[in-house]
């Protein structure tokens, strides 16, 4: 079995131990860079199935060195950032990486998001024809989308909506990304419009809207399609 090469870029000793020792005891290998510099030799030195990076590093900015490792690197990159990086934590989604844990963060919820993303990336590039999430199924080239076994009409927007969070399910889309993408790119300012369309589509989706199960709520941050 191939051991998961993780790494790690985290300058605070003992949240890098913590982490290095909760993914070493779920069969998975880390490494561990403390700057960003290290981080770029580490990864000329061997290349990394999943990245872990903390937003403040001693070196250089964490999202500036997300936006300059993305364009050539497939991995994906998973965030820590602190309460009070929020805007930063935003930025570094809209930079390229692909998920966030706020710290303090446990065990069980970091093993979660690490083995999300693995599965994510694995299945990459080539998604199924039909998506298929508890009582939710969706058909990506007949765009027919069906809930608790009804087909469920969306107007185009909605549809674009909904589609642009199917593309990877589980991951946070954010709100930028999100009205740029089904808006576009003069619109990402206009978070009146996601809240209307998202309202309307769990209306459509959800058995209770107000407790969604499929069309998840980031708060501050974005949303983002629930993969199991
Ligand atoms: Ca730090």
């Amino acid at each position: 079995l191939n051991r998961a090469g993780i790494l790690l870029v985290e300058d605070e000793h003992s949240v890098a131990q913590f982490v290095a020792a909760s993914l070493s005891a779920a069969g998975m290998a880390p490494r561990i860079a403390a700057t960003a510099a290290a981080a770029r030799q580490a990864l000329q030195a061997a290349p990394a199935q999943l990245l872990i990076v903390d937003l403040g590093l001693p070196d250089e900015d964490g999202v500036e060195l997300i936006a300059s490792l993305r364009p050539q690197l497939q991995s994906p990159i998973l965030v820590l950032s602190a309460r009070s990086q929020e805007a930063q934590k935003i930025a570094a989604l809209d930079a390229g990486a692909d998920d966030y844990l706020t710290k303090p963060f446990g065990t069980g919820e970091l093993l979660a998001r690490v083995r999300a993303m693995l599965r994510r990336a694995s299945l990459a590039p080539a998604p199924a024809r039909t998506l298929r999430i508890g009582q939710l199924m969706f058909d990506r080239e007949s765009h027919a989308l069906e809930v608790r076994g009804s087909p469920v009409h969306l107007t185009p927007l909605e549809f674009r909506l909904f589609e642009r969070l199917a593309r990877s399910p589980g991951k946070v889309v954010t709100h930028r990304q999100l009205l740029a993408d089904v808006w576009g790119q003069d619109q990402v300012d206009q978070l009146h419009y996601l809240r209307i369309y998202m309202g309307h589509l769990r209306a459509k989706v959800e058995a209770d809207p107000a407790q969604p199960r499929y069309l998840l709520t980031e708060l501050g941050v974005g949303y983002r399609l629930a993969d199991e």
